[in-house]
């Protein structure tokens, strides 16, 4: 529930400490126009969303288009908060994991993957995943909530603002794969998505956001019909009825066969292809024929395919396929359909897909 802030003359309304106060973050123009309450003019509202999201103060005592009496009234109940930062793990590839802390006290996991030609934020929905893929360390904590808007919208900011990225540069990249299964929090993604790309805010273009599922297939009808969407990737990791129930539980609820009708029916803008991640587990799901059946199974789709080489961790039961195989694997898919290989980042330190469950490898301290 929105508290709008009282604005007369003279008054002023008991401060809250710092805990206390509410984020901004996450809020759109609507709500932001709750918290400022009816007397205020529209203008306010928009001079409010523009210092949260375009030019992304840290503290809303910074926002110097306001008059101060208004400025001192949100400042007693709000603040411009982001996630905090309570570790930071640094891989030799460049790559940075960040343990951010929530305001309850939980923690999710967001990383910085910099290349030579561009930097993608892997960013979480959810604290935990109820989806229980068996080659996914994340699947080990269970789902323990939903994150906010604000709070995934909250990762993309805090690494932007860490690692001086600015969202005008097309080198930078949003993949919402880290934990969580999106679309299961589809709400609270979408409109994180709506102010990701609002031109007049954040500003980074849909073509450069890409959400991940795992097939949940009415979900995926629903994120079609969103007038502002990412891109969309979905995690297949088996060519087989039977293969996918074992990796994927959840396609004992959403069958491979309606999970391919739904990508088939999926409305594609006239730039965007759909892509198929496909984890490659030694010995289980990464033969020729398994390659062959993916290939029949993505026939006449727009698409594109992602090899991963799974990213080993503590409790995983299955291998990292040699290279050979990896190769071997993407040369048939290759001959029908675009098939590109994901070389694994952060490995070291737990950042690669897959691999975010909060392990502890060397510990990096932020100041
Ligand atoms: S791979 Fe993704 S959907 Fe599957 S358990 Fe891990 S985080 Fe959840």
């Amino acid at each position: 529930m929105l508290q709008s802030v009282k604005i007369e003359d003279g008054e002023s309304a008991p401060a809250a400490s710092q805990a206390e106060r509410t984020s901004l973050i996450g809020l759109e123009l609507p709500e932001l126009a709750a918290v400022l309450g009816p007397n205020q003019p529209a203008f306010r509202t928009r001079q409010l969303f523009d210092a949260l999201y375009r030019q992304q103060v840290a503290d809303l005592s910074e926002i110097s288009s306001l008059p101060i009496s208004l400025r001192n009234q949100i400042l007693s109940c709000y603040s411009a908060d982001l996630p905090a930062i309570e570790h930071r793990y640094d891989s030799s590839d460049g790559t940075k994991r960040y343990l951010l802390g929530l305001c309850d006290g939980r923690t999710v996991e967001a990383v910085l993957m910099p290349e030579e030609t561009r930097d993608t934020i892997c960013i979480s929905s959810q604290v935990g995943c109820p989806v229980d893929c068996k080659f996914c360390l994340t699947a080990l904590m269970g789902l323990e909530r939903n994150l906010t808007a604000g709070e995934i919208i909250g990762q993309v900011l805090l690494i932007m603002r860490e690692n001086g990225l600015k969202a005008a540069d097309t080198r930078l990249n949003v993949v919402m794969m880290g934990m969580g299964e999106p679309l299961l929090n589809l709400d609270a993604v979408l409109k994180a998505s709506r102010l990701l790309c609002d031109s007049t805010g954040i500003a980074i273009s849909p073509k450069r956001i890409t959400v991940s599922t795992s097939g949940i297939v009415p979900k995926m009808d629903e994120l079609g019909r969103a007038a502002v969407r990412p891109k969309l990737a979905i995690s297949l990791n088996a060519s087989t009825e039977e293969q996918r129930q074992e990796l994927m539980p959840i396609t004992r609820k959403y069958h491979l066969a309606e999970l391919m009708d739904a990508c088939r029916r999926y409305p594609l803008r006239t730039w965007e292809k759909l892509t198929f991640e496909y984890v490659l587990l030694g010995g289980v799901n990464d033969s020729d024929a398994d390659a062959k059946r993916v290939v029949r199974l993505l026939a006449n789709l727009n698409c594109k395919v992602n090899l991963i080489a799974l990213n080993p961790g503590p409790g995983i039961p299955f291998e990292t396929p040699s290279d050979h195989r990896v190769a071997g694997f993407q040369a048939i898919v290759k001959a029908s359909l675009p098939c590109f290989v994901r070389k694994p980042r952060g490995r070291d330190i737990f950042a690669a897909c897959g691999q975010l469950k909060r392990v502890n490898t060397e510990l990096v301290q932020v100041e």
